[in-house]
């Protein structure tokens, strides 16, 4: 099957989390199977394509996850792009607004070699805000974008509007 088949077919719904109205996507049953992971991860490198980047950038918590799979398929490295305060050197921070107060991300000042081509992954697109965040950090701390890639869109909150231009690759997009 094609992967957005095999991403449709690992993912949960589950209603009332974290608030009652939200349906929360899970996607840890499409981690847990070896198979469809193995999937998921090449088809994302075959689609930018494994010359596209020097370096892969994976959001806190879950782009981790994918983010150290493509770096070791590719070897290239991974650099984690944390929630505020975790990160122990001197960093670029970059705060965006939630339905109720803020969020902020950051990512190490030297985190990145001038001028290399980042690709950045996340589980889940939403309202776009932690995305948009990310990459004005990657360029803050000197990366240039080469592309940002999400298992899961959800295309009812306006994330990939909310990035445009920036273009958004989408496995599966509902
Ligand atoms: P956004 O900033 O509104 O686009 O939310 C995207 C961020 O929140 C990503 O880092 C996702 O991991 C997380 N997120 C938002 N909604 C969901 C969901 O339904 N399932 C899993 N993660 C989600």
């Amino acid at each position: 099957p094609a992967v957005a088949e095999l991403v449709a077919g690992r993912v949960l719904d589950v209603p009332d989390f974290p608030k009652p109205g939200i349906v929360f996507k899970d996607l840890m049953p499409l981690f847990a199977d070896g198979a469809v992971f193995r999937e998921v991860v090449d088809g994302i490198i075959a689609h930018h394509g494994r010359e596209s980047f020097d370096v892969v950038a994976g959001i806190e918590a879950r782009g981790f996850v994918v983010a150290a799979a493509i770096a070791y398929a590719t070897g290239v490295g991974v650099v984690p792009v944390r929630k505020a305060g975790k990160l122990p050197r001197a960093t670029h921070s970059a705060s965006y607004a939630l339905e109720y107060g803020e969020a902020t991300l950051e990512v190490h000042q030297d985190a990145f070699t001038a001028g290399h081509r980042v690709l950045v992954v996340d589980d889940v697109l939403a309202t776009g805000g932690t995305a948009g965040a990310t990459l004005d950090l990657v360029e803050r701390a000197g990366g240039t974008v080469s592309g940002f890639t999400v298992l899961l869109e959800l295309a009812f909150l306006g994330g990939r509007e909310r990035l445009a231009p920036r273009p958004v690759h989408a496995l599966l997009t509902v």
